[in-house]
């Protein structure tokens, strides 16, 4: 008998499930609208072709060897990474007040990030958005931290519960982690505007509470890089303290390559420094140092003018890919005169549209019609085309009447 007898089998990851289900659809009009990976008009996975030639360029270089890198990763492309998000004449990082450490893409930051808050922060309360991306609440609560919600998301306009948010940052405690997405809020697809951003940073900084950010869409919302880092860059301008994580999956494609960064701007140059010692004690006994190859990619592209511009080019393309698979469902679904007020699939942004139907409604779409996606009623944008829009459109139809 085995000595694991007593391992009981455990449900499939909300989201990856999803796809575990439509791999094993023989249907040809199966459609996988759960993960949230980008898809071509062909439905086909995309690497960007400034990622190939960066990629050439790497395996040309002869002076390239395959050692360990830094515990804290490569530094050009830690550098590269704060630039990229806090923009290039930010004077938190002329001051040094930044340090950035390359971890295992966006959930690895988040990881690091967490563990070292529980272990060197006296606060250990996060306030994460209800609803938010599925892995939010296992990652903090594993690393330590107490994971509260705050009101985000309002069923009923479909928008931001903006009262909610504020209400329930008033009455966290003093000093609490609070955790916001950067933009294109996943799974809803609502983020705040302006206005209500500075509001929101005014609240956060009166209370002392400390802002982490998940960025795992720069770029992949407006289609601007500095557009999309404009939260981030609100509350670092402030002066005061702030942790980002950053994930390159979406915005440059490098999924399985996973390449990320944490950084945590301080509030003196001194303190960066002593942050980022302790940064290495949590990396050391987790994963050693971090993988070489997609960081290169990243800091080849990123330092280069000709291949960052044309990164921006491909970064647009995508993006108003899914902005016009945003027209062509609501178009379809007002040719079919179906019920309802279907006008937040154009509101909201970047890859993901929280359609408003119930889990029955979902599960008809999958029985029925083949399509698949996250029990919320979460669909990926990016996973659809032109082609598959009226199967879609066919779906929901029937799903709501
Ligand atoms: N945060 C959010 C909000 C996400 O949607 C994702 C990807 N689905 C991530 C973090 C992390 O993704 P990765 O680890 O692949 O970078």
């Amino acid at each position: 008998d085995s000595v694991f007898t007593n391992v009981v089998r455990a449900p499939e990851d909300p989201i990856l499930g999803v796809t575990v289900a439509y791999n094993k659809d023989p249907s040809p009009v199966k459609l996988n609208l759960g993960v949230g990976a980008y898809r071509t008009e062909e439905g086909k996975p995309l690497v960007l072709n400034v990622v190939r030639q960066a990629e050439k360029l790497l395996v040309n270089d002869r002076s390239r060897v395959k050692e360990y890198l830094p515990i804290v990763g490569l530094a050009d492309f830690n550098k590269l990474s704060a630039k990229l998000i806090l923009g290039a004449d930010s004077p938190a990082i002329l001051g040094n007040l930044v340090t950035t450490v390359q971890c295992l893409s966006g959930t690895g930051s988040l990881r690091v990030g967490a563990e070292f808050l529980a272990r060197h922060y006296y606060q250990r309360t996060i306030y994460i958005p209800n609803p938010t991306w599925g892995n939010h609440g296992k990652i903090f609560t594993l690393a330590g931290l107490t994971v509260k919600t705050y009101r985000y998301y309002d069923p009923v306009t479909r928008g931001l519960n903006f009262q909610g948010v504020l209400e329930d940052l008033g009455s966290a405690p003093s000093g609490a982690i609070v955790l916001l997405h950067a933009c294109a809020h996943n799974p809803t697809g609502v983020d705040p505007t302006r206005e209500q951003w500075e509001q929101i940073r005014r609240m956060i900084r009166s209370k002392s509470l400390l802002p982490f950010f998940d960025s795992a869409y720069q770029g992949f919302a407006s289609g601007s890089l500095d557009e999309d880092a404009q939260s981030v860059r609100m509350f670092v301008a402030d002066g005061g303290e702030c942790f980002i994580a950053q994930s390159y999956a979406k915005n440059m494609g490098l999924y399985g390559e996973r390449v990320g960064a944490l950084s945590i701007v301080c509030r003196t140059a001194d303190v960066a420094t002593r942050v980022e010692s302790q940064l290495k004690l949590v990396i050391r006994p987790m994963y050693s140092n971090p993988p070489i190859h997609g960081a290169s990619i990243v800091s080849t592209i990123l330092k280069d003018r000709n291949l960052y511009q044309e990164w921006t080019l491909e970064l647009k393309a995508m993006a108003d890919r899914i902005i016009t698979m945003r027209k062509q469902l609501f178009d379809a679904l007002r040719a079919r005169e179906t019920p309802g007020d279907w006008s937040h699939i154009i509101k909201q942004i970047g890859m993901f549209t929280f359609t408003g139907l119930n889990t029955k409604q979902v599960t008809f779409m999958t029985t029925e019609y083949h399509i698949y996606m996250t029990s919320d009623g979460r669909i990926s944008m990016a996973g659809l085309s032109s082609r598959t829009v009226p199967h879609l459109a066919d779906a929901i139809h029937a799903s709501v009447t």
